[in-house]
């Protein structure tokens, strides 16, 4: 099984959200392996028209008829852009609904066609000859206000749930990242939680919900997928099995088994359960959560993960080098490299965004150029790698619009990294590394900056766990994990279901 992540919900100016499909799709490319690209299509109880209203039903009745009239040509561009073993895309719409909250249809058929219907429920069901599927999303607000009707769920129709998005994440309404959209705050009757409380079967998907045309911008939501290959079929053979899982933006790497059943699975056994989770984090671990029926059950704290590495031996690290910070609204155009010596560059994961939109403002204009960002690793080798990405100022003090890169280095602490930015020069160890960060900046205020984060030694990201339990507490038991980082980055893993 191959670990290949994407974005199944993203917008871009198709509709309305802004920036041109084309430069969305390179953006997908660029960090992801797969992606659907998803135009708003229709909100059949959509609140009626006064003045407090017209700005949101004329937007919306826009951006319907915007992909009703070019739908032929989105859907043949899609289709160009999937190409088996190299980037993989899927079909697929959006249809709001403030009863049974909102959904996106996707489908792995090119044929799919842009029809109409009173409920997503429907909608899936009228599209079954296209293998569509419905997979609700932002489900956490407020039950009537486009959150999830978990009575009505179903899931033959929708096998996964986004469970986190640039809305927020969904799983219960204590968790992190709450929700701050115009459109309101969760209600835990509407949350993941309740929803396997109320014994529904699904597993958990990331997508950014942008609406400026970046999908898989770092931080919005992504989703990771155990498909055979890579491939339309595999993937979407995959995505219908469940072994999906949701990550906020890093790439964390986890299996999950109970029994050697994995991750989205339902397993019928007397025997005690064997859970096993393997994990390769991007930061130093904070904590991992296995939780049991909804509650949780057995947790792990990072600081209990002690550092093997040997003074003078080789290991491996993570080294985040992150870019941004200054005052330039417009955009700050950046061209870095990072060279290793005394050691060996073994692989880089990029964490680059897009703009950051959720949705249209008034006197907001599409600028089709908005997504195109030469955000990009222009070379790599096991001596180093160059990239060049587009920062800007961060929305807020809490709200980052910077762009990294996350070097998997072998190594000692002997090992340097020299590091070159838009003028900038900073060259230290990783022993130095592994001691405290290093910034730096360009100008002598509001300027932009260089971050080298603290280095990550593998006994801190990486964790091999296994779990017995020999106690029924329902007719089916469910398990999953969480996995929070320092960086308060999360996985989170898609249930067993035990009977
Ligand atoms: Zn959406």
């Amino acid at each position: 099984m191959k670990l290949l992540w994407g974005d199944l919900h993203n917008h871009c100016g198709i509709t309305y959200g802004f920036g041109a499909l084309e430069h969305a799709l390179e953006a997908a490319k660029s960090q992801l392996d797969f992606c659907a690209i998803i135009g708003h299509a229709m909100w059949p109880d959509m609140p009626g028209r006064t003045d407090a209203t017209a700005f949101l039903v004329d937007f919306h009745n826009e951006g319907f008829a915007k992909l009703r009239e070019d739908w032929e040509n989105v859907r043949s561009k899609v289709k160009e852009a999937n190409i088996a073993h190299e980037f993989v895309t899927f079909q697929g719409y959006e249809i709001h609904s403030s009863a049974f909250g909102d959904h996106h249809i996707l489908s792995p058929s090119d044929e799919l066609p842009l029809e109409y219907a009173a409920s997503p429920q429907d909608l899936a069901d009228q599209l079954a000859a296209y293998d569509a599927i419905a997979v609700p999303h932002h489900i956490g607000y407020t039950p009537g206000y486009r959150g999830i009707d978990w009575e009505a769920f179903r899931s033959d129709i929708s096998p996964i749930v986004e469970v986190f998005s640039k809305h927020g994440c969904g799983m219960s309404d204590s968790s992190s990242y709450p929700y701050y959209h115009t459109m309101g705050p969760k209600d835990s009757r509407n949350t993941v939680l309740t929803g396997l409380k109320k014994g529904k079967k699904f597993s958990f998907a990331g997508s950014t919900d942008h609406h400026a045309g970046y999908p898989g911008s770092y931080g919005d939501g992504r989703v990771a997928v155990w498909a055979k290959e890579k491939t339309r079929e595999s993937i979407w053979e995959a995505i219908k099995a469940g072994r999906t899982y949701a990550v906020t933006g890093d790439k964390i790497a986890c299996r999950f088994s109970v029994n050697g059943a994995e991750m989205g699975s339902s397993l019928e056994t007397s025997e005690p359960r064997q859970l096993v989770l393997d994990a390769e984090c991007c930061d130093y671990i904070d904590k991992i959560t296995i939780y049991k029926n909804a509650k949780p059950w057995k947790a792990l704290a990072g600081e209990s993960l002690v550092r093997k590495e040997s003074q003078g031996g080789i290991g491996t690290y993570k080294v985040r080098i992150e870019l941004g910070w200054g005052s330039e609204r417009e955009g700050y155009s950046w061209k870095a490299k990072a060279r290793v010596s005394g050691g060996k560059l073994l692989s880089v994961d990029s964490c680059f965004r897009g703009q950051s939109v959720l949705a249209p403002e008034p006197g907001m204009r599409d600028n089709p150029d908005m997504n195109k960002l030469g955000n990009e690793i222009v070379a790599q080798s096991e001596e180093g790698l160059a990239w060049t990405c587009t920062t800007f100022q961060n929305p807020s003090t809490l709200h980052p619009a910077t762009a990294a890169v996350v070097l998997e280095i072998e190594g000692d602490e002997a090992t340097r990294l020299a590091v070159q930015a838009n003028g900038m020069e900073k060259e230290v160890s990783v022993g130095e590394l592994l001691e405290g960060s290093r910034s730096m900046h360009i100008h002598s205020y509001n300027s932009e900056a260089l971050l080298i984060h603290r280095a990550v030694p593998k006994s801190a990201y990486q964790v091999h766990l296994e779990w017995s339990d020999t106690e029924k507490e329902l007719e089916t038991d469910v398990y999953y994990a969480e996995i929070r980082q320092a960086n308060n980055q999360f996985a989170w893993i898609s249930p067993v279901f035990v009977s």
